[in-house]
């Protein structure tokens, strides 16, 4: 065993842990886990653990379906809502493997990022994610089921008595750190009933990790106070949705912020501008990916904070990249403000990775920022300053994926087709369903 993997078997010991969920997720980012007893950490880490992956979504053929799992010890967390005097519960994130190479399995999404990473390795990088997951605390009915009630009146960065649901938000952030999360900030957002909780950044395998566990805890721990806590883009019409910002930059391998240049008019190097430039030019196939159900387009529309047109900007915040004021050097980085928190994070951040290298690999013009609000651009002068518009639906969105070699590629052999294929699928079962609003609207009319 390795020295992490001793440190799993003592933490196991003095924290009482019973039980571990050894966790992966599927391509749809959905978090699986299967739970062995503790005592078998240590064959967990020797030979793995086998499951059938015939039955996780989009994994495997039912011929091939054998998979084994082999925790990271660098994952190991004790559950904060499974935590007695008694007992504890534990959980490590894992890779998969296929039992018939015994070679990682590359419909494994995590394995989907580490290419990505190693990609970054071989050009001289390596690369710090942050995310602002958005979401909103809804209560639930007298049946247990989620409402779209909040039962809050909070607004952008109020404080309590109005904020109700602070108490929530600070069980969430105390279940978080326990976890070894590290909260940077956290505050309600601009709707009602809608929260935002900033970590750390941390290199983009971690902050993966970070973005699946953290969906899990603040689920887990809303739904201890009967609050349904969802990840849903843009659960009621008109109003500010969810969004997942993603703060990005690269660093050399001796340490250095690859992003930052004192003496750039926006402190961005030549490779920023080339990875921003590369970001620019995939953004529409990476918002399959970054923006990947139907209900994500609702969210992506003008008016509400999410970004609609493909440019960037070092001012204003209806651009779909953003340069944020950075005080140090290190903090030199660009913000994507398309993706939503329904993303599968290690597929959203391997587009995100390979589009940017892409820009540096060939050497991308970056154009120049838009500085005014481009909401309110019309479209002869979006076409003056050379704006394209994301795609406006699940459908534009999965085509723009296939179209685009890179981004298609970047989700590797397993995970594209199976991801197009289910995407498209998703889509046309939206496009024959009749919505509530076309019954409002023509029931009685026609
Ligand atoms: N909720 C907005 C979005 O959809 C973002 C609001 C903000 O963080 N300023 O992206
Ligand atoms: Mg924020
Ligand atoms: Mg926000
Ligand atoms: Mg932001």
């Amino acid at each position: 065993l390795t020295a992490a993997e001793e440190e799993v078997l003592e933490k196991i010991e003095e924290e009482d842990v019973d039980f571990l969920r050894l966790q992966f997720t599927d391509i749809l980012g959905t978090v699986k886990n299967v739970a062995v007893p503790a005592r078998q950490a240590e064959k967990a880490f020797t030979e793995g653990i086998y499951f059938d992956g015939s039955s996780i979504e989009g994994f495997v053929r039912i011929q091939e379906s054998d998979m084994r799992l082999v925790p990271d010890p660098d994952t190991f967390a004790v559950l904060p809502w499974r935590n007695d005097e008694e007992s504890a519960a534990a959980r490590m994130i894992c890779d998969v493997y296929d039992t018939s190479t015994g070679e990682p399995f590359e419909g494994d999404p995590r394995r989907v990022l580490k290419n990505a990473l190693e990609r970054a390795e071989d050009m001289g990088y390596t690369v710090n994610f942050a995310p602002e997951p958005e979401f909103f605390l809804f209560e639930e009915d007298e049946d247990g089921n989620a409402t779209t009630e909040t039962g809050d009146h909070g607004g952008y960065f109020d404080v309590a008595p109005k904020d109700l649901a602070s108490d929530v938000r600070r069980d969430i952030i105390y279940g978080l750190e326990s976890m070894g999360f590290e909260i940077e900030a956290s505050h309600h957002e601009v709707a009602k009933g809608q929260h935002e909780i900033n970590f750390e950044y941390d290199d983009a395998l971690s902050t993966a990790d970070n973005v699946a566990t953290f969906r899990m805890v603040v689920r887990a721990i809303a739904a201890q106070h009967d609050l349904h806590a969802t990840f849903m883009p843009k659960p009621i019409p008109r109003i500010n949705g969810s969004g997942m910002h993603t703060h990005q930059s690269l660093m050399t391998t001796d340490g250095e912020n690859a992003f930052h240049d004192e003496d750039d008019e926006f402190n961005l190097s030549d490779t920023a501008h080339s990875y921003l430039a590369g970001i620019l030019e995939h953004a529409p196939a990476i918002t399959a990916v970054a923006n990947p159900t139907v209900n994500s387009y609702k969210r992506l529309v003008p008016g509400y904070e999410a970004p609609v047109y493909v440019a960037w900007s070092d001012r204003n915040r209806s651009a779909l990249v953003r340069k944020p004021a950075a005080r140090v050097p290190a903090a030199s980085r660009i913000e994507l403000r398309s993706p939503d928190p329904s993303c599968n994070p290690y597929l959203a951040f391997a587009a995100m990775i390979h589009a940017g290298l892409d820009g540096i690999e060939q050497d991308l013009e970056c154009p120049d920022p838009i500085r005014e609000n481009i909401y309110e651009f019309d479209d002869e002068k979006r076409e003056e300053y050379g704006i394209d518009t994301l795609p406006s639906n699940l459908g534009e969105a999965v085509e723009a994926l296939e179209n685009d070699e890179v981004i298609y590629n970047a989700l590797g052999e397993h995970v594209a087709p199976k991801f197009v294929e289910a995407k498209s699928q998703e889509f046309e079962e939206y496009l024959v369903d009749v919505s509530q609003w076309e019954i409002d609207r023509y029931l009685e009319k026609y």
